[in-house]
């Protein structure tokens, strides 16, 4: 049996890379393998920010009780 390499396409720069003896699967490198975190992590602070907006819209009276006492 020949022993055949495994290529994969890397999600974030979308080169060809060998999947064995990849520590950075299925991405080529560290670069696109935090690249990749990053875009989660964004993500996810984008979403958290959407949520506490939201909670101020829903307790508008907090301010105006500040605003009389
Ligand atoms: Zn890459």
């Amino acid at each position: 049996m020949a022993y055949t390499l495994k290529f994969i396409k890397c999600p974030i720069c979308k080169k060809k890379t060998l999947w064995k003896g990849n520590p950075y699967r299925p991405f080529c490198s560290r670069e696109c393998k935090l690249a990749d975190l990053y875009h989660w992590l964004y993500e996810e602070y984008r979403i958290k920010l959407k949520e506490e907006e939201l909670e101020e819209e829903v307790h508008p009276e907090k301010e105006e009780e500040d605003e009389g006492v």
